[in-house]
């Protein structure tokens, strides 16, 4: 076995394969790009190495680079995880040459598959099944569109360099032929450097079915099962399950038999994955699967695998890839329960998954376990930079049936904790909970299907305005990890008092009307909208435990200087505080106005011109919603004037006191 290893790649798969190198006694390497000095990777390894600037073309992709890191930092192997070079044979080869060993398939093997074009060919002429269309060498449009024709509309034309879901049209018309070729070359161009596009039949009720395969050096070839991979954004996986939903047994041995086959017609080693897509519209059969593209690496979703088998394929890398036999035969491979992976994303569900950058301010994440797995490329006070792929982290369940994985899955995503930056989170909880999902209902286009639904921005909900609004009122410390209760701070003081808070989401305003009553109760109130909301004594972990209408809820509240972010039953909100102090220097010179939040009664006038008051002293009753909100001295102070009498009715924004400036106190 190899004693120090290179990990030519960053993020949540350079440090997951570290995990496992480390477990084996292997020291590792990590490469880093100026972008990522202080990153996850490069922290975890044993040794790091700076490899050049952030643009991945003259980092991550920069072949001479990664050799000369490899060799100055003694490493044997290189791993190339996934994306990246992991693909590239030029870069196998190169590792080769420098006399080190790729921990991956030989290099013909990676160019035997690079191209979907000749992939297809080959798997073709191998008796694997391939979607019916025009996989040979011309890009003369006539023939590419007359090709169209034969195959039949709708088609699907595709980069042959392609991958991450990039360089592909569907189109449903000959008139709309021609431009899409052009369109879609272009991208390829732009994205691969080979503007070379293959057209094929678009199968309209997809799933996509993969299988993982793995080969040694000494002929040995099996399969691990398949994973379903149908819920996609953009021709991209966003939540991964093995095994597939109703996947019949013939159909498995067959698609497994096909994989196996692909495989060992390339002379196949280490880890891969034979990507399938199955015409649904009758059901999965065993006569309607077609192979799609082999990509010749570990795959980003291959935790499930390690769930559902007990096997680290990471594991198995590094022993075949040092010459070792398969660790297990076909007949000793077998399903253990279900496992599901989602992939979160930094990037905004509701603006067309457009990548979102930012400063990742907060970090929390549920414990984990046997069944639960959570793979980070991420830590708190990091820049989610536009440079990498936005996923920052993978969580994964197991259990022993489908529902259960996908209930711990839904769980595990409602205490995840991200803010700073945009994220998928909420997105992934309510695809999880959608009711096609959970019947195991699944196709590729389930995702636009649900968009509407999945990505939907409703109304806030008042008890999570309310505990907005404590957290920004500084009522309670947030996000401390210490209990929630000792955080409340000073509750007696404001337990008599009024409180209001502006807080805006997504463009929308908010004036939050906060009052005390009871023994750890306050009332939120939103205009016409309000909610009863009971703080819960005791522990909720690092979150704010409380009831609203009689439901026991807990929440993830995290403060900085310009947000507030609240977690609750999966959803994110985060807040912008609108500019408080600019607000109310504008409507009131200085906080010396104290000005009724909500229209209704005054109960009670404690305030007197020329008396001195202090800070939190209650100087205005007002009724309300059948509530009272006492409104307090912001300040010591003295009373300059009092404009409101008992039984006056005010409105909203009414100034009730007016407080002495500072400086004419002083005078
Ligand atoms: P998987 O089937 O494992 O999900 P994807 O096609 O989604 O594979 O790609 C895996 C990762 O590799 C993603 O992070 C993706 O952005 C990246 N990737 C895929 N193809 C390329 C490519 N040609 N160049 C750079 N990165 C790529
Ligand atoms: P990439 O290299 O970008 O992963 P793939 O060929 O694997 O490209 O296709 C990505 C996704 O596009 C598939 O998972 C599937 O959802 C969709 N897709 C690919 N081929 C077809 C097809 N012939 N008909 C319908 N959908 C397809
Ligand atoms: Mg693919």
């Amino acid at each position: 076995m190899f004693s120090r290893i290179l990990i030519a790649n960053r993020g949540e798969i350079a440090c997951r394969v570290m995990r496992t190198a480390r477990r084996m006694g292997i020291e590792t390497v990590a490469v880093y790009s100026d972008a990522d000095a202080n990153a996850l990777h490069t922290k975890s390894a044993d040794n790091a190495v700076r490899i050049g600037p952030a643009a991945a073309a003259e980092s991550y992709l920069a072949i001479d680079r990664i050799i000369d890191a490899a060799k100055s930092s003694g490493a044997e192997a290189v791993h190339p995880g996934y994306g990246f070079l992991s693909e590239n044979a030029a870069f196998a080869e190169a590792v080769a040459a420098a006399g080190l060993t790729f921990i991956g398939p030989a290099p013909d093997a990676i160019r035997a598959m690079g191209r979907k074009d000749a992939a297809k060919r080959l798997m073709a002429d191998a008796g694997v099944p391939v979607v019916p269309g025009y996989h040979g060498d011309s890009q003369d449009a006539a023939l590419l569109a007359a090709e169209a024709d034969a195959i039949g509309y709708p088609v699907l034309i595709k980069a042959r360099a392609g991958g991450g879901g990039k360089g592909m049209r569907r189109v449903d018309a000959p008139a709309d032929f021609a431009a899409a070729l052009a369109s879609a070359q272009r991208e390829a161009q732009a994205s691969f450097g080979d503007r070379h596009c293959l057209v094929e039949k678009c199968i309209e009720l997809p799933r996509h079915i993969e299988i993982q395969v793995f080969g040694d050096n000494h002929g040995g070839v099996v399969h691990l099962f398949e994973r379903d991979c149908s819920l996609q954004r953009r021709h991209q996986k966003v939540i991964e399950e093995a095994p597939a939903p109703d996947m019949p047994a013939d159909i498995r041995a067959a698609m497994g038999a096909a994989a196996v086959r692909a495989a060992r017609a390339i002379g196949y080693s280490n880890a891969g994955t034979v990507e399938f897509i199955a015409d649904v519209a009758d059901g999965l059969r065993a006569d309607r699967f077609y192979f799609m593209e082999m990509n010749t690496r570990l795959q980003v979703e291959h935790p499930v695998t390690e769930f559902i088998t007990g096997v680290d394929l990471v594991e198995w890398q590094l022993r075949v890839a040092a010459g070792e036999p398969l660790p297990k035969s076909q007949e000793e491979l077998e399903i253990d329960g279900w496992a599901m992976e989602a992939r979160v994303y930094a990037e905004d569900p509701a603006k067309g998954f457009l990548p979102a950058t930012g400063h990742l301010t907060h970090l929390a994440l549920p414990n984990t376990d046997d069944d639960l797995r959570i793979e980070l490329g991420v830590q708190a006070g990091e820049d989610v930079s536009p440079f990498y792929d936005p996923m920052i982290a993978k969580i994964v369940a197991h259990g022993p049936d489908r529902e259960t994985a996908r209930i711990r899955l839904g769980e595990a995503l409602a205490d995840c904790e991200l803010a700073g930056v945009t994220t998928n989170l909420t997105f992934l909880s309510r695809l999880v909970n959608y009711e096609e999902f959970k019947r195991g209902q699944v196709d590729t286009g389930l995702i636009d299907r649900g968009l509407a639904e999945l990505t939907r921005a409703g109304a806030v909900p008042p008890d999570v305005l309310g505990v907005a609004a404590l957290a920004v009122l500084g009522l309670i410390e947030p996000g401390s990890g210490d209990d929630p209760w000792d955080g409340l701070r000073g509750w007696r003081m404001w337990a008599a008092a009024q409180h209001h808070a502006l807080l805006e989401h997504n463009g929308e305003r908010y004036d939050v009307a906060l009052a005390a009553y009871g023994h750890a109760g306050f009332k939120v109130r939103i205009g016409a909208t309000w909610a009863d909301i009971q703080l819960a004594e005791g522990r909720a972990g690092p979150r704010l435990a409380f009831s609203v209408d009689g439901q026991s809820k807990s929440a993830g509240v995290v403060k900085d200087d310009r947000a507030v972010t609240v977690f609750l039953d999966g959803e994110t909100y985060s807040f912008v505080l609108p500019d408080r102090l600019a607000d109310a220097d504008e409507a009131n010179a200085g906080g010396d106005w104290i000005i009724s939040p909500l229209p209704g009664l005054v109960r009670q006038v404690a305030a007197e011109a020329g008396v001195a008051v202090t800070v939190g002293q209650q100087l205005v009753l007002i009724e309300a919603m059948k509530m009272e909100h006492g409104l307090t001295a912001p300040r010591d102070g003295t009373v300059a004037e009092v404009l409101v009498a008992k039984g006056e009715q005010v409105e909203d924004g009414t100034v009730l006191v007016k407080l002495q400036r500072e400086n004419e106190s002083a005078a």
